[in-house]
């Protein structure tokens, strides 16, 4: 964005003569250590036939990645996932299961093991061993979105303080309070990456509700602001109560539950009436 003093944007110029702006972080990963592809060239021309068919690069990652899991392209190899990520665009049988998402493949190729929840791919961070990010995995209204409640700040980056990623304590009023936050944040149309600003720096929040109530007239607090925030997240979970979706949506999928993840051996192991409580407040 102009002016933005991160600028977080990349330009990678692909072999074919494209050229791919950005090669984002989860995109990479999404491409590229979660199909095992190890060439960025290849991961640029995923990542730009992506954007050119409007699909998310996450959940895209994640579909081929069932399709490897099914034995439909190897893992590891780019170019038969951009032989098979071309279909879309064609409106092939192969193509149109691959348009419809991870979970839509994993129903059709018979693969039960898919990190998703309420149909939307997890992104980069496994949640077994970053436990706060899987309680927002679980509870978001959204699905696995990582930024309905980034608490890889707290476990992973010490930003906003310091809960440990591996124990199930402070997991549920961490996610809960970057929730409120973030929905907030997104709610002003402010960049999300301000929250690293605002975690640490107690006069951030006040400045952005001066800006609030300077651009709009109003005299809001920081509370009244962070009420703002409470009341959109229960308003985004009542769309959903009253589209269908129940508690037993707020879940992780079964493997994470039963599969221990190296090198700590843990499972995700937050239970579902811990999970239940997330929207007492
Ligand atoms: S996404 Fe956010 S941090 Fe990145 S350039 Fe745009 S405004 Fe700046």
């Amino acid at each position: 964005m102009p002016g933005c003093v991160i600028g977080c944007s990349n330009e990678y110029p692909l072999p074919s003569g494209k050229t791919i702006s950005p090669i984002e972080y989860e995109t990479a990963w999404a491409f590229g250590a979660h199909c095992e592809v190890s060439s960025l060239d290849d991961i640029g021309e995923l990542n730009w036939l992506s954007n050119d068919l409007g699909l998310d690069t996450i959940e895209t990652g994640g579909t081929l990645g069932v399709l490897m899991e099914a034995g439909i392209i190897p893992w590891g190899d780019g170019k038969k996932a951009l032989e098979a990520l071309e279909e879309v665009g064609k409106g092939s049988p192969l193509g149109r299961i691959i348009g419809q998402g991870s979970v839509f493949a994993g129903q059709a190729f018979g693969i039960t093991r898919i990190a998703a929840v309420k149909g939307q791919h997890m992104p980069a961070y496994d949640p077994r061993g970053i436990k706060g990010i899987g309680v927002t995995y679980a509870t978001t209204p959204m699905g696995a979105d990582h930024t309905a409640g980034y608490c890889i700040t707290a476990n992973i980056l010490k930003v906003g303080g310091i809960v440990d990623p591996l124990k199930r304590e402070g997991q549920l009023d961490l996610s809960r309070n970057l929730q409120i936050a973030s929905t907030l944040i997104d709610s002003t149309g402010f960049c999300l990456f301000v929250a690293f600003a605002i975690l640490d720096n107690e006069d951030a929040m006040p400045t952005i509700v001066e800006m609030l109530n300077t651009r709009f007239g109003w005299s809001l607090s920081v509370e009244d602001a962070l009420a703002l925030g409470k009341r959109t997240l229960k308003v985004e979970r009542d769309f959903n109560v009253q589209a269908g979706f129940t508690k037993e949506h707020d879940r992780l999928p079964e493997f994470l539950m039963k599969e221990k993840l190296a090198p700590h051996d843990i499972h995700f192991d937050i239970g579902e009436e811990e999970l239940d409580t997330f929207y007492n407040f």
